[in-house]
């Protein structure tokens, strides 16, 4: 016997019990982006290393050790998407969409990190991603916000909460970088290894630690808020009093810093309690620096990325949804009808009704067993072959819920009609 080859570590696979969460969750998303007025891209898995390396800079997690990089034949080294905010912002110049126009896109797709796999860490995961480009804010902001907790009521996830901080302008940032090196210098002995190597490359990531040891030499570092310009203030309070026009409830965090070198006034993350350690299911900010790192002209530009697969994970292990009827119609026929007919009267009725759900009983049985079949796909109705049926071109239709309704023979005519009653319901 040959080797059976199971999957990579890391990576999963959707079977069909769980595939229609993805699918309603993916439609309720793109509905409700659509409906407000943003726009999808998708752009390659594969890009030239050198666009993350230049985006996300080289002192983060994902670029420093979580891609997927090898070279291709020409010996270019390339990288399997690890986010998608840096191929967004290539796809926007490339495409020249950012010369006059604001933009407002989004995509959602799957993305690769090498990270050590544990519960809602995965090496292949999806996200779904919103980047808005020409909008200073913070109107723009509050509205990707206020978006996204339309989406958690539109899904129907509960517990959450939105923490939010402000980094200010660029050169607020950097005010504050410099106090935040002299805070940690003084205490040296008190960063573990992993923070003295960002001291000076990216302080403000050990703000980010999750090593416990570091918890009190963080607390006691100055905070962000103390080091805001009066522009980067105003900025920040105009979005909180959109947000409390609006009835968001927010927490304020000042050791908030997301990892990325490229943020700039607000960030902030969804955290749910519902699934465990990795509580994150969405992250983002304002990034006014990207596009100009990336070689584009300057652009204020905002957004978020979503975890789709622990939004996922939580409707599925909260059981917050309930699979829908699958099927309305089973189709049987006798032993002695050709199976052409059935399939030939199948692919009439779907001609005529898009959206009706129909199985065609596959092979030869009893009726016995096809109508065990029947009933058990939930459908709603059975249509009956037979040979008085066949002679008469006719249909017997044997409702399976409905007493009422009993077993009636149609016409062709007649069968659509009452089938394509099925679809609205
Ligand atoms: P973390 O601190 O959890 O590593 P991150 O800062 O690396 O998160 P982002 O790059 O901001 O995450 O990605 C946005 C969202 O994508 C996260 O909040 C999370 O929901 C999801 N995400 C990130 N990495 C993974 C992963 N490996 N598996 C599943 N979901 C992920
Ligand atoms: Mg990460």
């Amino acid at each position: 016997m040959s080797k059976k080859i199971n999957r990579l570590r890391g990576m999963y696979d959707v079977t069909p019990d769980q595939v229609w969460v993805w699918q309603k969750l993916e439609a309720t998303v793109t509905r409700i982006l659509s409906e407000y007025g943003y726009q999808e891209i998708r752009f390659p898995i594969l890009e030239e290393t050198a666009l993350f390396h230049s985006a996300i800079g080289e002192v983060t997690d994902v670029v420093e050790k979580e891609m997927f990089t090898f070279e291709n034949r020409k010996g270019v080294s390339v990288s399997m998407r690890p986010e998608g905010t840096a191929s967004t912002v290539r796809l926007a110049l490339q495409n020249g969409l950012l010369f006059n126009d604001p933009q407002k896109l989004w995509y959602n797709c799957p993305m690769f990190r090498y990270e050590k796999p544990q519960k809602g860490r995965n090496r292949q995961f999806s996200q779904v991603g919103v980047e808005v480009f020409g909008f200073e804010g913070p109107d723009v902001d509050a509205e990707l916000l206020l978006l996204t907790r339309h989406m958690w009521d539109q899904l129907g996830i509960k517990n959450v909460r939105l923490e939010l901080n402000s980094l200010g302008t660029p050169a607020c940032r950097d005010a504050y970088r410099e106090v935040l090196i002299k805070h940690f210098e003084a205490h040296l002995e008190l960063l573990d290894e992993e923070a003295r190597s960002r001291l000076y490359s990216n302080p403000l990531r050990i703000l980010d630690s999750k090593n416990p040891a570091l918890k009190p030499v963080i607390e006691q570092a100055p905070m962000i808020q103390d080091h805001l310009s009066v522009d980067a203030r105003a900025h920040f309070a105009e979005l909180c009093e959109i947000l409390d026009a609006c009835g968001l409830d927010y927490q304020i965090n000042p050791k908030l810093v997301r990892g990325l070198d490229y943020y700039t006034h607000n960030v902030f993350e969804w955290i749910t309690d519902d699934l465990g350690a990795q509580g994150t299911i969405c992250a983002g900010g304002r990034y006014d620096r990207l596009v100009e790192m990336q070689g584009g002209k300057a652009t204020p530009a905002t957004g978020f990325a979503m975890g789709v697969d622990r939004l996922v994970e939580l409707i599925i292990d909260h059981e917050l949804w309930h699979p829908e009827q699958q099927t309305d119609v089973y189709l049987i026929r006798d032993k002695s009808i050709p199976s052409a007919v059935a399939i030939k009267l199948a692919e009439d009725i779907r001609a005529r009704i898009p959206g009706l759900n129909m199985m065609v009983n596959m092979g030869k049985a009893s009726f016995k067993s096809q109508f065990k079949k029947a009933d058990k796909s939930g459908a709603r109705f059975a249509i009956i072959i037979g040979e008085n049926e066949l002679a008469n071109n006719e249909y017997a239709v044997k409702a399976l819920q409905d007493r009422e309704f009993g077993q009636q023979q149609l016409s062709f005519d007649e069968l659509v009609s009452l089938l394509s009653t099925l679809q609205n319901q």
